[in-house]
């Protein structure tokens, strides 16, 4: 289904953000793939929106929403995950099939597709050391298959010179013996520091070299500090909260204030993980 001038603060965590003129959710990469033969507007791919944020102008152009790719297969020991698959599922269906390695992913509240797009990560793994293979659609509907080596893969970071494919699906080896950690245990972790269940887009800035984007934001005394309707989280200084209806532009003057105020007080450059569109 195609919806036109869709609220894109009902698709991003942080529930903010303006429209987008083209919305569409394909049921299948058949379907999505006719679709972009016939696009001609800009095109961004979404999953969860946890870590996207739409300026409140809003964006003249087609989001793919991948909820409906959530395909999931095990075979000869590789599994396959469409790029609408949550990162929990995904994680799961690993432990379920005897596969040790992807209990990290439990507490990434992503899709596949967004975490190939960031090289998410958690607990000292990152999804890209698990990946064999990606299934990737181009702006005009062409499938290509692509391995790890056609990508710079850095700290959330992925770059690929064909730059204007997204991803449709992966192929993953969790072959580590044992696994690394209990996902329960990892949740615990998660909820014991952060403001799991507020509007956010977890961590808001990248850790600069050897050292703590929470670190340097928490010594500036920010925690708590607002601008509009966005605050910065009183249990952890790298997230941003949506307290009061905060508008994209609430949160992007607040993130320009952290970036100001810790350039000036310890002469380093906070780089947003955030997608800012
Ligand atoms: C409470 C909380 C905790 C978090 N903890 C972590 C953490 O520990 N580690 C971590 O790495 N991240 C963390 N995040 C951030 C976020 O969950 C991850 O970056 C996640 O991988 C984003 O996935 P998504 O599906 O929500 O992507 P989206 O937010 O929808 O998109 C993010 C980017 O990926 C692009 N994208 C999405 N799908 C595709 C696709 N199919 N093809 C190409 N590009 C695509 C988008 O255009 C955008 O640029 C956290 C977020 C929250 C809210």
């Amino acid at each position: 289904m195609i919806l036109m001038e869709e609220p894109m603060a009902k698709h991003c965590s942080l529930r903010a953000g303006g429209l987008a003129s083209e919305f569409f959710a394909p049921t299948d990469i058949g379907q999505l793939s006719s679709h972009l033969k016939k696009n001609k507007k800009t095109i961004i791919f979404i999953g969860l929106g946890s870590n996207l944020l739409i300026r409140d102008n809003g964006f003249d152009g087609l989001i793919v929403h991948t909820k409906h790719l959530k395909g999931l297969n095990f075979t000869n020991g590789t599994i396959a995950a469409e790029a609408g698959t949550t990162l929990a599922k995904l994680s799961r269906f690993a432990g379920a099939n005897n596969k040790h390695g992807a209990e990290f992913l439990s507490a990434i509240p992503g899709s596949v597709g967004g975490a190939l797009a960031m090289n998410a990560g958690a607990f000292g793994s990152e999804i890209w050391q698990y990946v064999t293979s990606v299934t990737t659609i181009d702006n005009n509907g062409n499938i290509q298959q692509r391995s790890p080596d056609d990508f710079a893969i850095a700290y959330r970071s992925v770059k690929a010179e064909h730059c204007d494919e997204f991803f449709v699906s992966a192929e993953f080896n969790f072959n580590q013996v044992e696994k690394n950690i209990e996902a329960r245990d990892l949740l615990d972790k998660r909820n014991a520091s952060q403001p799991i269940g507020l509007p956010s887009c977890g961590s808001v800035f990248k850790n600069p070299d050897n050292n703590f984007a929470a670190k340097l934001i928490e010594s500036c005394n920010l925690k708590g500090f607002c601008i509009g309707g966005a605050c910065v989280s009183d249990k952890h200084a790298n997230f941003i909260i949506n307290q009061n209806s905060a508008t994209a532009q609430d949160i992007e003057e607040l993130i320009q204030h952290i970036q100001t105020t810790v350039a000036n007080t310890y002469d380093v450059a906070l780089e947003p993980e955030l997608v800012i569109i």
